[in-house]
C-alpha cells in the first residue's frame, strides 16, 4: 500500500483499537512476506520476484509508518511543532517514494543486461511464490471487503488488486517457463513491474513535493476563494492570500482583508463568522485573517 491510503486514522475512537490491531497484523504479514520474497528471489534467481519484493518493501514501510504516525498524530500540537505532527505523514511518504525510486532503478539496471543474456531461473520456485503472493494479497482484499467502504479503503482495495494482478502475471510467466525454455520472460516481467513501481513512486514524490513547497492544493481554487471573500459587502479588497496544505488533507488560508474605516470590534467578529460560513464549502480547515483599513500601508500588499 502506498502512503495516501493512510492519511485518515484514529478519528473514531471506538474503532481506534481495531484499526491499529488490524494494521499491526497487516504490518507483520507484509514484513514476513517481503523477507520471504527477497530470499525467494535470490534462490530462484528471479528478477521478477525481486521487483515484487521491492514493491512489498514499500507497502511494509507505508503500513509501518502509518502505525507509528497513528500514535504520533494523537499528540496534537506542541511548543516545538505548533501545527502538530500532521507533516510527518508526507515526510514518511517522501522517504517511501525515495526507497521505491532507488529500489526500482536498481531492478531496472539489473534486469536490462538480462534481456540480452537471460539467466536460468527456478520456474517452479517462482510458481510457489506467486501462489503465496496471490494468497496473501487475496486474503487482505477479502478482509477489507468486510469493513466499511470508505474512500480510503477503496484505494487500499484497488492497490491490493493491482498487487494480485502483478502476482498473476508472475504466475502465468512461471507456468510458461516450466514448459518452454524462455528465460527472457523473467527480465521482461521484472522490467514491467519495476517501471510501474517507478512511475507510481515518481507521481507520489511530485505530489509530496507540492505539499512541502507549499503549493496551492489541487482541491481548492484560490481565485474562487478570493472572489468569495470580495463578494462580502464589508470587504473592499483582499491581498496577501496564501493557501497551502499541511499534509494534503488539512488546508490552511491566511489573507488580508481591507474593510471600512468605521467598523467596530463586534462587527469584525460578525464578519469573521461570515467569512467562516462563506468558506465552509471550500475545504479550508484553518483560517487566519488580518483586517486592514483603506489606505493603510501594508508591505505585503501585492496581488
Ligand atoms: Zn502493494
Ligand atoms: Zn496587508
Amino acid at each position: 500500500m502506498s502512503h495516501h491510503h493512510h492519511h485518515e486514522h484514529g478519528h473514531d475512537h471506538t474503532h481506534h483499537h481495531s484499526i491499529s490491531s488490524n494494521l499491526k497484523v497487516a504490518f507483520f504479514l507484509n514484513l514476513s512476506f517481503t523477507i520471504i520474497e527477497f530470499i525467494g528471489g535470490i534462490f530462484t534467481n528471479s528478477m521478477a520476484i525481486l521487483s515484487d519484493a521491492i514493491h512489498d518493501l514499500g507497502d511494509t514501510f507505508a503500513i509501518g509508518s502509518s502505525l507509528f504516525l497513528e500514535n504520533y498524530s494523537q499528540k496534537g500540537r506542541s511548543k516545538k511543532f505548533s501545527f502538530g505532527y500532521k507533516r510527518f505523514s508526507p515526510l514518511s511518504a517522501l522517504i517511501n517514494s525515495v526507497i521505491l525510486l532507488a529500489g526500482s532503478l536498481f531492478i531496472i539496471t539489473e534486469a536490462i543486461p538480462r534481456l540480452l543474456n537471460p539467466e536460468t531461473v527456478d520456474a517452479r520456485g517462482m510458481l510457489y511464490l506467486a501462489l503465496a503472493g496471490i494468497f496473501f494479497n487475496g486474503l487482505a482484499v477479502f478482509r477489507l471487503r468486510k469493513g466499511e467502504n470508505s474512500i480510503n479503503q477503496r484505494a487500499v482495495m484497488l492497490h491490493l488488486l493491482e498487487d494480485v494482478l502483478g502476482w498473476v502475471a508472475v504466475l502465468v510467466g512461471s507456468i510458461v517457463m516450466l514448459f518452454v525454455n524462455l528465460p527472457i520472460i523473467d527480465p521482461i516481467l521484472s522490467l514491467l513491474i519495476a517501471v510501474y513501481i517507478f512511475w507510481n513512486a515518481f507521481k507520489n514524490l511530485r505530489q509530496v513535493m507540492h505539499i512541502f513547497l507549499q503549493a496551492t492544493p489541487d482541491d481548492v481554487d484560490i481565485d474562487k476563494v478570493k472572489s468569495a471573500l470580495e463578494s462580502l459587502e464589508e470587504v473592499q479588497d483582499t491581498h496577501d492570500t496564501h493557501l497551502w496544505t499541511l499534509d494534503g488533507n488539512y488546508n490552511i488560508l491566511s489573507v488580508h482583508l481591507v474593510i471600512n474605516n468605521n467598523m467596530r470590534l463586534s462587527e469584525l467578529a460578525e464578519l469573521r463568522m461570515k467569512v467562516n460560513k462563506k468558506l465552509k464549502s471550500y475545504h479550508i480547515d484553518h483560517i487566519t485573517i488580518q483586517f486592514e483599513v483603506p489606505g493603510e500601508l501594508c508591505e505585503l500588499e501585492k496581488h
